[in-house]
Order: structure tokens, then C-alpha cells, then sequence
């Protein structure tokens, strides 16, 4: 077992090993150092590898230790901003890019996962997105409209369809998507990292990056370990940054979001709750997810932190829930649970940096990051490559900001989950 089994629960559980790697030692030349082991350092640099880049990558835990490894492992197409607000938002020219290139996305994962055989329990049955009463009905159908204009293969299923795919009577309808899907989070990542050190890229764990300098023209990266000299860093740390990009955390508002999966179900019941095994989750403002894993089990997962007041609280919530929306299910008992922090930005987007000439990263996905963060990372290659200037990104270039009270906003997330859990788990 390599991570925290209560920072990565079933994933930990279930998840093939990773590679062997062992921590930096000494001094070692590259032509781009990757600093993260998550979807966007792994996808970098598998696709720097491919074209024959020699690639570093040094991750300060494990492959997974950050979002990678915790998440629901929904693949999602897009982001949480309505896709006509996206031009609005970025402009008509990286708004329309940034909509083309996350719709297909998963495409990109689906077709990784089947290239290099990442045995990772992927399904492609697409995700719903449940409505929550008549507020709910219309947000799903006012997305499924904006992306029906663009030719996305999405529809809107009536309350009956919905009961009869998930396996309650809870929502007025759902939006299903189907460009979308479900995967085991860690295992995908940790087939990223087989599939990059099958191309050739060193992988170091364990390997906390904690300083930079120029030198000779060049990038020097120092870990306690050692140095790696390089002419491009990729900055691939989002809201698990730590050491000289702490202001790629600090642009974020941190949401945390838990998780318990129970026992595997038997057979009655798996044909009764999900039996598609879509991905789902809830319109609700502190929003509930649900799938189902490989072995049948169901994970179910909302806004808060398993520790101190809010662990009873979220599990007395989650457990109460279960029974409310599923009472089919009994008394079925939890198996593992686990939490992480997702990086919120001011406008619900991600970002592009230049952190200094030669030093790029994306981040703050918003709890989007599958799909992203595996494109965005190819997109990084792509752009180190030469294959794509920096005017055909599909953000553009800002400075890191923070978020004015960020501190309190993050209290706030954690405070309103615990109250909205506290009442839901009573009505
Ligand atoms: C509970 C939860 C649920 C989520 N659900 C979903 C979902 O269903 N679908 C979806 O698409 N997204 C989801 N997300 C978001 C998704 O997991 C993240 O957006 C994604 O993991 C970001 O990938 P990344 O590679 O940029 O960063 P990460 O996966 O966070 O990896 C960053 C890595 O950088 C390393 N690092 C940090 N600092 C240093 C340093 N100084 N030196 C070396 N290494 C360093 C960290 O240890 C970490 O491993 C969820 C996130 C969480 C936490």
C-alpha cells in the first residue's frame, strides 16, 4: 500500500501497482523536468517521451497522491460553466477552442486507456447529471440545449428514465451525456505512469521539489536528493502545490469532497441501482455523486472533509442518504471512505501560467480534471514541441491571482457542508 488509505480509500485498495521508482539521487540532465505525478505531469510527458524528448518527472509522493488518486473518476466533457458563458468569459477565440477541446476530452483518455492497455475499469455508458426539482429540470435542459447547438450527443431523460437508470425516484430528470464515463482514478493515473516509463521518461518519487535557479543557461531543479538541469519545467502541481509554486495554491479556493464506497452488492441489487453504471451526480449547490465501481461497489460522495465535527456529520449524512434515495440497499456497510481538495478559481475555469520564460503549467480545474488535465498535458507536449504556438492554447496567458478572502471562503465550504449535510441527514 502506498498512500493513506484514508486519503485514498478504495482506490488504494484496488488500483495495479505503479512502476518501481525511487527517489532523485544526484544530478541529472533532461530536456524538460515535470514537477507532478497527477493526469497533467503524466500526460506531458508520455506525450513528450513519444516524440523523443528526454523527460524527468518528479513527484513528492507517489504517482496519485494528489486529485489524481482520490477523485469520483467521472471523465467528464467540459466544465461547470454553461458552454455559451465560455466565450463570454475567456473571449470568442479561446471560449470556442477551450468548449471544442474539453468536449472531446474523454475521447483523448478513452483512447489512451486503449492504446497503452491502462487497466483502469473504464466505462463508456456516458454520465447523468440528476435534477433536483423544477430549478434542476431547467438547468439540465438549458445545458443540454447549448450543447445540442454544437452537435454534442446529449439528451435529456424524462423522471421515469431516470428512476429506471438510477434506482430512485429522486429526480425530475437527468441530462445524459454520453461523450462521458467512469474510471478507477488512481489505476488510470498509475497506467499513465507504466505507459511514460515504457517511453522512456524517468520518474522519480518521493522527490519534493523545493527550489529553482537558472544556471548556465538552463532550469536547475533541486529536491532533497538531488538536481535535475533542464531547458523546460512543466508545473503540474494544481491544489496539491507545494515548494517554489505555492502560488498555484493560493490562486485556488480549496472545496473538499469525501467519499465512501460500501461492500460490493449482490447481484438483485446491482440490477437495481445504476445498472448502466453511468456516472452520476446531483444539480444540487452542495452536490451528491454516485457511481459504481468494477466489483459492484457503490461510492457516493459530497462537499466536505472526513475529519474532526464534519466526519460524523458526512457519514451520518452519506448513510442516511443512501437509505432515502435507495432503500433497497438496507443497512449495506460502508467498506472505505476517503477524502481530498478540489481548487476552485474565482470564474469556475482553469488556468495557463508562465511562471517565468521556459516554466508553463495549467491548473485549477474545479473538479474537472480527468478529461483536462490528460489534454491540457498533451497540449503542453504539443506546444514544447513546437506543434503549437502559444496564440493556439486554449487559454490564454494570466498571472497568478489570489482570490480576496480566500482563508474564509475555504471555512465557509467546509461550515456550509456540514450544515446542509446536518439538516438533509434529519428532513
Ligand atoms: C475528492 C475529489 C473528487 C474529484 N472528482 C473528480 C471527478 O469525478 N472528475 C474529474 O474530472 N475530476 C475530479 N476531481 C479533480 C481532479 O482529481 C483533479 O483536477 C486532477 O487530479 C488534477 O490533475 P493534476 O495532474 O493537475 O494534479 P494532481 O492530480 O493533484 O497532481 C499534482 C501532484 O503534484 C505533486 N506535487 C505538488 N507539489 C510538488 C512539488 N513541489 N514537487 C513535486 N511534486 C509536487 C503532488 O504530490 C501531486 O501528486 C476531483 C478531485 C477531488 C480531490
Amino acid at each position: 500500500m502506498l498512500n493513506d488509505p484514508r486519503s485514498h480509500g478504495l482506490w488504494e485498495k484496488t488500483a495495479p501497482p505503479p512502476p518501481a521508482t525511487v527517489p532523485l539521487a544526484g544530478e541529472v540532465s533532461a530536456d524538460v523536468v515535470i514537477v507532478g505525478g497527477g493526469y497533467a505531469g503524466l500526460s506531458s510527458a508520455l506525450h513528450l517521451a513519444e516524440a523523443g524528448t528526454r523527460v524527468v518527472l518528479l513527484e513528492a509522493n507517489e504517482i496519485g497522491f494528489g486529485g489524481a488518486g482520490r477523485n469520483v473518476g467521472l471523465i467528464n466533457a467540459g466544465m461547470w460553466v454553461m458552454p455559451d458563458d465560455l466565450p463570454g468569459e475567456l473571449g470568442p477565440v479561446h471560449g470556442e477552442r477551450l468548449l471544442e477541446m474539453l468536449g472531446g476530452a474523454p475521447k483523448l483518455v478513452m483512447s489512451l486507456i486503449e492504446k497503452h492497455a491502462i487497466a483502469c475499469e473504464l466505462e463508456r455508458n456516458g454520465t447523468l447529471h440528476c435534477a433536483v426539482g423544477a430549478s434542476g429540470l431547467k438547468e439540465i435542459e438549458e445545458r443540454a440545449r447549448q450543447w445540442s447547438k454544437r452537435g454534442a450527443p446529449v439528451s435529456v431523460l424524462d423522471a421515469d428514465e431516470t428512476a429506471r437508470r438510477v434506482g430512485t425516484s429522486a429526480y425530475a430528470g437527468a441530462l445524459l451525456d454520453m461523450r462521458a464515463g467512469t474510471l478507477q482514478p488512481l489505476a488510470y493515473a498509475r497506467g499513465l505512469a507504466h505507459a511514460a516509463v515504457k517511453a522512456g521518461v524517468t520518474i522519480h518519487t518521493g522527490s519534493r521539489v523545493t527550489e529553482t535557479e537558472k544556471a548556465g543557461g538552463r532550469w536547475v531543479v533541486r529536491t532533497d536528493g538531488g538536481k535535475v538541469s533542464a531547458d523546460w519545467i512543466i508545473v503540474a502541481t494544481d491544489a496539491y502545490s507545494t515548494g517554489p509554486w505555492e502560488q498555484v495554491r493560493n490562486e485556488q479556493v480549496h472545496l473538499p469532497y469525501f467519499n465512501f464506497a460500501t461492500v460490493p452488492l449482490g447481484d438483485n441489487l446491482r440490477k437495481s441501482v445504476l445498472p448502466g453504471r453511468e456516472g452520476a451526480w446531483d444539480t444540487k449547490e452542495v452536490l451528491s455523486s454516485f457511481r459504481m465501481d468494477q466489483a459492484g461497489r457503490l461510492v457516493i460522495g459530497s462537499v466536505g472533509a472526513l475529519r474532526n465535527t464534519g466526519y460524523a456529520i458526512h457519514r451520518n449524512w452519506a448513510r442516511r442518504t443512501l437509505h432515502k434515495l435507495f432503500p433497497q440497499l438496507g443497512d449495506v456497510p460502508f467498506e472505505c471512505e476517503w477524502y481530498g481538495k478540489i481548487g476552485m478559481t474565482e470564474n469556475a475555469l482553469p488556468r495557463f501560467h508562465r511562471f517565468a520564460p521556459n516554466v508553463i503549467g495549467f491548473s485549477g480545474y474545479n473538479g474537472r480534471g480527468i478529461a483536462p488535465g490528460t489534454v491540457f498535458g498533451k497540449t503542453l507536449a504539443d506546444h514544447i514541441l513546437g506543434r503549437l504556438s502559444e496564440a493556439d492554447l486554449p487559454l490564454p496567458l494570466t498571472d497568478p491571482q489570489e482570490p480576496g478572502l480566500r482563508a474564509l471562503k475555504e471555512v465557509w465550504y467546509e461550515a456550509g457542508a456540514q450544515a446542509a449535510h446536518f439538516v438533509d441527514a434529519r428532513v
